[in-house]
């Protein structure tokens, strides 16, 4: 009976709908599994084949049911968020389920941020959005899971503060957790039976667990889905368009009041008061960004998004939710974040209005220059 295939290394029921989510297998590897009587899912043939993890998600109550687990072992929480999307990547509730557990706050996707920008401002400011969710992470540190900046010094730091416990790599989908622990499993060579799978008792999921020296483990939990990411709002092919995928070029403009700006269809930043001033924007250099008359402004955004403003596509609209708007009035110089697409960086003493779908947000930090 097809309906009840499961895979012969993690025991989850075999699907070859969705790929992130458990048991998943491509159709033509379910046929040949079959054929060889040696069905895995597309997860557990990588780990096994390539020493790869490929990312699963799973419901929330799974992953509560889960989180509730790690509460009772005695163990290091590495937290994996994406810079660019802190919002995005807060696990609620994350800081009852760790309990007394230490967590270690990892920003990933470094390789975006200009060189231009300090590190240390933006190591601040997700610590304190950490202390926001209730999280006193004993340390910060930024990694490029992608590029594979400061993996070495990320080992060394947790290193440090496991003192001889295991460690669990926390995240929601999308920040990066995958790529960052198959570096990791990349550099502690010699991992051959990396498939030691075990399931997190009470649930259906599986665990990967990555022997260290002392006989403990780095163990990777599947990614809770997250709604209120940018990456709910647009269609994969968009995402890919608008979530930033080089380094960013910072791109200048010279605006006055009453002026503002489209981020392709998906954002817009209107500069309410102020004087003339130079603002700087964070963007994927591919995103097109579109300068009006804050007056004309809606008009123009009727007309042209889905051509002009894009992403969304026109073939999108439908499913497209509206802007909604917020003000914020800048003491300092602040930068306007748009979760998950970047931001941008405006002088003290204005009133601007950042516009981002239902559901994704927007807010203000002090200017990482
Ligand atoms: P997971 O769902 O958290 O396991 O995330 P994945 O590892 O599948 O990564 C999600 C997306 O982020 C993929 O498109 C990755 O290529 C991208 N990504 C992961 N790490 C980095 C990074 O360090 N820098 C950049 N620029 N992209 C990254």
């Amino acid at each position: 009976n097809r309906d009840d295939l499961r895979c012969i290394g993690c025991g989850a029921k075999i699907q070859t709908t969705d790929p992130k989510e458990p048991g998943y297998t491509p159709q033509s590897a379910l046929e040949k599994g079959l054929k060889n009587n040696e069905l895995y899912c597309q997860r557990c043939f990588r780990l096994r084949h390539y020493n790869e993890i490929a990312p699963v998600s799973l419901s929330d109550d799974d992953f509560l049911r889960l989180l509730s687990q790690i509460r009772n072992d005695d163990a290091l929480i590495v937290y994996v968020v994406d810079i660019f999307d802190f919002n995005g990547s807060i696990i609620p509730g994350l800081h009852r389920f760790v309990g007394s557990n230490p967590v270690l706050l990892v920003g990933n996707k470094e390789d975006l941020l200009p060189r231009s920008l300090r590190r240390s401002k933006l190591r601040d400011w997700l610590r304190q959005q950490a202390n926001l969710a209730g999280l006193r992470p004993i340390d910060t540190v930024l990694v490029s899971a992608k590029k594979n900046h400061q993996i070495d010094y990320l080992l060394e730091v947790i290193d440090k503060y496991r003192q001889g416990r295991d460690v669990y790599f926390v995240g929601v989908t999308n920040v990066g957790k995958s790529t960052l622990v198959n570096q990791i499993i990349k550099r502690q060579t010699g991992i051959k039976e990396l498939i030691t799978t075990s399931k997190f008792p009470g649930t259906t999921l599986d665990k990967i667990e990555i022997p260290l020296d002392d006989g403990h483990q780095l163990i990777d939990t599947p990614g809770i889905i997250h709604q209120h990411q940018m990456a709910h709002v647009l269609s994969a092919k968009d995402l890919k368009y608008v979530s930033p995928q080089k380094e960013i070029k910072p791109r200048t403009y010279q605006l006055d009041p009453e002026q503002t700006i489209f981020i392709g269809g998906v954002a817009r930043f209107d500069y309410l008061t102020g004087h003339h001033a130079g603002i700087i924007a964070y963007f994927d250099n591919n995103l097109p960004l579109h300068r009006t008359k804050l007056g004309n402004a809606d008009r123009f955004y009727e007309k042209h998004l889905g051509e002009l403003l894009t992403p969304p596509t026109k073939d999108e609209l439908k499913e497209f939710p509206p802007l909604e708007r917020q003000e914020f009035h800048l003491s300092e110089k602040s930068d306007v974040v748009f979760e998950g697409l970047g931001w941008i960086t405006v002088p003290a003493g204005t009133t601007v209005a950042a516009w981002v779908p239902k559901g994704v947000s927007s807010l203000v930090r002090r200017a990482m220059i």
